[in-house]
């Protein structure tokens, strides 16, 4: 497979701050790459960088082969960037926003009708087209202004942050539209501090804290690698955590324990063991599943909410 984007040893200040120091990683052709750390790990940096709306110090990036440097319009073509702020018109209708767009994005007459209600369409609102921005939610008006980064059809689409500060429907249309768009070959990054939206729409995800890429790799691999392996139990009368062999760490965790162990299926046998042998009637028993936050964990020692 083939990539369409490679970032390679880029480096960004800002003064004294350095707020990126030699980011590297590529994206596969028709994946959705995710970018994962902490508010200020670098990712709207590392985006603009991309969308070459700010310059980096040091450092390389080419999209579809493109260097960003060189071909910067020809790549604005074919790609679509979503910014973290809204820059809607509030007064005009959604249809009036989109057609603005369009046409900056160079596409105009029949062709852009046509687009604008398809675009609509895929981000849920089809029925609100004509309706003042002024009467949206943020979550509507988010999606706006990723219906219109989607106007010119762009190969590879480029998210910050979306579902920053919106509702739940707003946020179950956006990944629905991210889906329908990867069926559709369309390659995308997508940057966030919510673990659980990269574990439920990205195939490759590098992890970034303070400007540094610590880890990179197919959700699979990272999970498999670094993320801690815990078993929980819960049963009436346990009041403590069981000494088992192999288990490295035992805490509370609600009504039960959580035991971090090295081989779950021995640790998960081992407890049913003694849950039996007691006769503690048992309320849960069950393999935590791996996570990123403890993988992030893991390479940092400090949890992403911090
Ligand atoms: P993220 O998108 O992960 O929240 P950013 O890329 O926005 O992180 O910021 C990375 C670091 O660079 C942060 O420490 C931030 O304060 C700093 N930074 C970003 N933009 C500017 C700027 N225009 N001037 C000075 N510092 C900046």
């Amino acid at each position: 497979m083939s990539n369409v984007l490679e970032v390679n040893r880029l480096v960004k200040r800002y003064g004294d701050k350095i707020a990126l120091e030699n980011v590297t990683f590529s994206v596969k052709s028709g994946s959705c790459f995710g970018l994962l750390g902490p508010n200020g790990a670098g990712k709207s940096t590392t985006m603009k960088i991309i969308t070459s709306i700010i310059e980096a110090n040091e450092g390389t990036a080419a999209v579809f082969g493109k260097d960003i440097r060189k071909e910067a319009d020809a790549i604005r073509r074919q790609v679509g960037y979503v910014p973290q702020d809204i820059t809607l018109y509030e007064k005009l209708s959604a249809r009036d926003n989109l057609t603005f767009f369009g046409e900056l994005y160079g596409v105009r007459g029949k062709e852009l009708k046509t687009r604008i209600d398809e675009v609509l369409k895929q981000v849920g609102l089809s029925e609100r087209g004509d309706d003042a921005i002024s009467t949206f939610s943020g979550g509507m008006k988010r999606r706006i202004n990723i219906a219109a980064a989607l106007l010119h059809k762009p190969k590879l689409v480029i998210l910050d942050e979306p579902t920053v500060g919106i509702d739940p429907q707003s946020r179950n249309h956006i990944f629905q539209m991210i889906r329908e768009l990867k069926a559709s070959g369309v390659s995308m990054i997508y940057s966030t501090h919510y673990m659980e939206e990269v574990e439920a729409l990205c195939d490759d995800i590098a992890i970034i804290d303070h400007g540094k890429v610590i880890v990179q790799g197919s959700l699979d691999h990272l999970l498999g690698t670094y993320a801690t392996q815990a078993i929980y139990m819960e049963a009436e009368g346990l009041t403590q955590a069981p000494a088992l062999p192999g288990v490295n760490k035992a805490y509370a965790d609600g009504k039960g324990w959580v035991l971090e162990c090295s081989n779950v299926l021995e640790t998960m046998g081992g407890a049913s063991r003694i849950l039996e042998e007691r006769g503690l009637p048992v309320k849960s028993l069950e393999i935590m599943r791996p996570s990123l936050e403890s993988v992030f964990l893991k390479l940092t020692g400090t949890t992403l909410r911090d």
